[in-house]
């Protein structure tokens, strides 16, 4: 069935005021079936954070959908650890922007997802939750019906419960998302005041977060100068 652009941009439109009126719109294929498809991008300032772009893929054949978020390349002076206590099931409608680069932690399920498994994303916290549910649960490679997965699988059906019972607010988790690049934001519902569950950490990168993201090589005037 079709999807209108409304749709696919859902979290941002919530803010039209501050949606630039540009779209543009080129044609491509659609990655999971190859049909021809048309991506529609959008630049979207989110409040309080920056400007991102917003690549929406609809594919009208196999019903496909992509809503990924690019940053533009710029990586930010200080990496960015976002700590939110999930304690009201209205936690599940705020904004999130997780780039390319931030991975997702929630302690209390002993879950971690690296920064290149989910890529760039404008959501909301249950939007993210469904996600993870869907790349652990429903598409995880390893759950094919094997019987020596069977144990696996029993753990992830488990853990697929528990990502249910966070998003209707019965179980209380802290999901932190961890970006070396800076460019990831959650969305304050108290703003402009402080967000009393909600923690914002700023850090030096290391050495190999650098390295990881690529940012040792643009500094190599420093180094040869030290040789
Ligand atoms: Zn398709």
């Amino acid at each position: 069935h079709l999807q209108t652009e409304e749709e696919a941009l859902e979290p941002a439109a919530n803010d039209l005021d501050t949606m630039r009126n540009e779209v543009l719109v080129f044609n491509t294929n659609c990655p999971e079936c190859n049909a021809p498809a048309s991506t529609n991008m959008k630049l979207v300032q989110i409040p309080h954070f920056k400007e991102v772009i917003i690549m929406a893929t609809n594919c009208d054949s196999c019903g496909h959908r992509t809503n990924e978020v690019k940053s533009g390349g710029a990586t930010e002076e200080l990496g960015t650890k976002i700590t939110l206590n999930i304690t009201d099931p209205s936690d599940m409608s705020r904004d999130l922007l997780k780039s390319e680069t931030c991975s997702i932690l929630i302690p209390e399920l002993e879950f971690e997802l690296g920064m290149a498994a989910l890529g760039g994303k404008f959501t909301t916290v249950e939007g993210l939750l469904k996600d993870i549910k869907d790349l652990t649960v429903a598409k995880n490679p390893f759950v094919c019906g094997d019987s020596s997965t069977a144990d696996r699988v029993q753990k992830l059906n488990e853990f697929g419960e528990k990502i249910d019972k966070v998003i209707t607010g019965e179980v209380n988790v802290h999901i932190i998302l961890d970006d070396p690049a800076g460019n990831s934001y959650l969305q304050n519902v108290y703003a402009p005041d402080p967000d009393p569950e909600m923690v914002i950490e700023k850090y030096t990168r290391s050495f190999e977060q650098n390295e990881e993201l690529g940012l040792n090589d643009m500094k190599t005037e420093g180094y040869q100068q030290e040789s």
